[in-house]
């Protein structure tokens, strides 16, 4: 099968004129080209083709992004802003980010290779939403007052209070899989808690964050508060985690840049916050509505061509209703519509990279080596882009790499069950606890079933329901702390007491 051309005659001029422009870091209220002049390619995954140069940062940018970022943090241009006018600057973001949907959505496609129709109504409306959420909080983020006793003073009243102060200097490194999606979900909560931020796209996906750079700009973000600077991980990114100036660090990516993180981060003792990968079962018990289930497991693991840390790429199902679902799943795989991101009818774009459908054919290949059997799939279609069709695989066993590691592409490991037990063990069988997915209508079971589950966030019925209001993140090697909700915003505080002998 032959995949189509992204038709790059067809975007919003707004987006035609941000591609072709020149691309710099934007530090402390300024566009500067990386200090060593050099850039880095950005490719169309869909063909393979440049579409834009940005800035190849390195420890010296990243110097000066955190120097801005820290003369910005203490001189309280920021911090001590009423928390209602830091309010109006976020919403004010948002109502940027609202009118910009399309040129987001077309730059998230170009970028990344997924579709635009999708990056809109997904990507980029969670993206809003998160802003809007964490545009309340500067306002409820309050402390208590505490009434302590100290028996060593019998003589003194006291009288105390605990305070959620900004931690300082954030650093963000974010992925290429939601790349303006978590952009604001680092973003946002470090914002709303009073801190100031560094932050690096990744190396394949620089685009929508040097837009976003624009929009800030746009809403009168103080100078030095938002800083956004493009480069590799092992140079720009290296740089951030290891730098004495940055207080806390936040990482989405892959298990084993977060451990070099954490390394990186000791140096200053900065806290870090980690989201990392996952291989996360989705569990069909016999009783599921299959009209559900079906569907539901097969959008688990092929939304975003499976580039999801939560996809559910492990799926069991119960032995009496297997083959009925695994058809179904596979029935769905080979009728989805690959194409490039810009064509609307679009359901399964390609991958990021050349690197990363290499990586995810390495992973069919051993499937198919160790002796699984492909369902659906398991093949490339004819392009220069980096397309994966949507594989299935059952036959599968727990000492494949298939169903050990994550792939992070659209590729499904299927396998039976025969009760609870065995499958609560298969599902906890693994590094990862970032999701787990749970079909059925007995609620009983999903309640009982639900906290055997070693995983950051249980789905019933669902699966990759995301959201600015849900505490997300990883138990075991999925990651440390969680994203969303107030608790994030706290993540970018210290507590502070204050003790006072009345
Ligand atoms: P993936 O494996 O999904 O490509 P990575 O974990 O490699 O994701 O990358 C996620 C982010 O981490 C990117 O912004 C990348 O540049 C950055 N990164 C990669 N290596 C390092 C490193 N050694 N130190 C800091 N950041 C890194």
């Amino acid at each position: 099968m032959t995949v189509a051309m992204n038709d790059l005659d067809s975007i919003n001029p707004a987006t035609r004129e941000f591609l072709q422009a020149t691309h710099h870091n934007y530090i402390n209220g300024h566009w500067h080209p990386a200090a060593s002049g050099k850039t880095l390619a950005v490719q169309d995954p869909a063909t393979g083709e440049t579409v834009a140069h940005v800035a190849d940062s390195d420890a010296a940018d990243v110097n000066v992004a955190v120097a801005a970022a820290r003369q910005a943090f203490e001189s309280h241009s920021w911090r001590t802003m009423k928390p209602a006018l830091r309010e109006r600057l976020l919403h004010r973001l948002a109502d940027l980010m609202e009118a910009n949907t399309a040129v987001l959505a077309e730059l998230e496609s170009i970028d990344n290779g997924k579709s635009a129709a999708i990056a809109g109504a997904v990507d980029i409306a969670c993206a809003i939403d998160c802003v809007r959420f964490m545009a309340g909080m500067p306002s409820k983020l309050n402390g208590s007052t505490l009434k302590p006793s100290a028996p060593f003073l019998p003589d003194t009243e006291l009288f105390a209070w605990a305070n959620h102060v900004p931690i300082g200097v954030v650093g963000a490194i974010i992925p290429w899989n939601f790349p303006t999606l978590l952009f604001c979900w680092k973003l946002a909560p470090a914002l709303a808690a009073g801190c100031s931020i560094v932050i690096k796209p990744a190396e394949e996906t620089p685009l929508t964050a040097l837009f976003m750079a624009q929009l800030i700009e746009e809403a009168g973000f103080p100078a030095g508060i938002v800083n956004v600077i493009t480069g590799y991980g092992h140079t720009a990114g290296a740089a951030i985690s290891s730098h004495p100036g940055i207080d806390k660090v936040t990482f989405t990516g892959s298990t084993e840049v977060g451990r070099l993180i954490l390394q990186a981060a000791t140096g200053n003792l900065k806290k870090v916050t980690l989201e990392l990968g996952g291989k996360s079962p989705a569990i069909v018990m016999p009783d599921a509505d299959l009209d559900i289930a079906i569907p539901g497991a097969a959008s688990g693991i092929f939304f975003n061509h499976g580039q999801v840390c939560t996809a559910g790429s492990r799926l069991y199902v119960h032995r009496s209703i297997f083959d009925k679902v695994v058809d179904g799943v596979a029935d769905i795989a080979r009728n989805m519509k690959v194409g490039p991101g810009l064509d609307p009818t679009t359901e399964l774009g390609p991958l990021v990279s050349r690197t990363q459908q290499e990586r995810v054919c390495a992973y069919i290949a051993a499937g198919m080596e160790g002796g699984a059997e492909i369902l659906a799939g398991g093949t490339i279609p004819d392009s220069s882009g980096f397309f994966v069709n949507p594989t299935v695989f059952v036959n599968t066993s727990h000492d494949m790499s298939i169903v050990r590691e994550e792939i992070f592409g659209p590729v499904l490991v299927a396998m039976p069950f025969d009760d609870i037990e065995e499958v609560v063990g298969q599902a906890n069988d693994t590094r990862f606890g970032l999701a787990a997915s749970i079909w059925s209508r007995d609620i009983s079971l999903v309640h009982k079933l639900a906290p055997r589950l070693r995983a950051g966030t249980v789905w019933v019925n669902c699966h990759n329901v995301i959201d600015a209001a849900l505490p997300f993140g990883g138990f075991k090697e999925s990651g440390w702390g969680r994203e969303n909700g107030m608790d994030a915003v706290k993540a970018f505080t210290e507590t502070q007491t204050t003790v006072i002998a009345l």
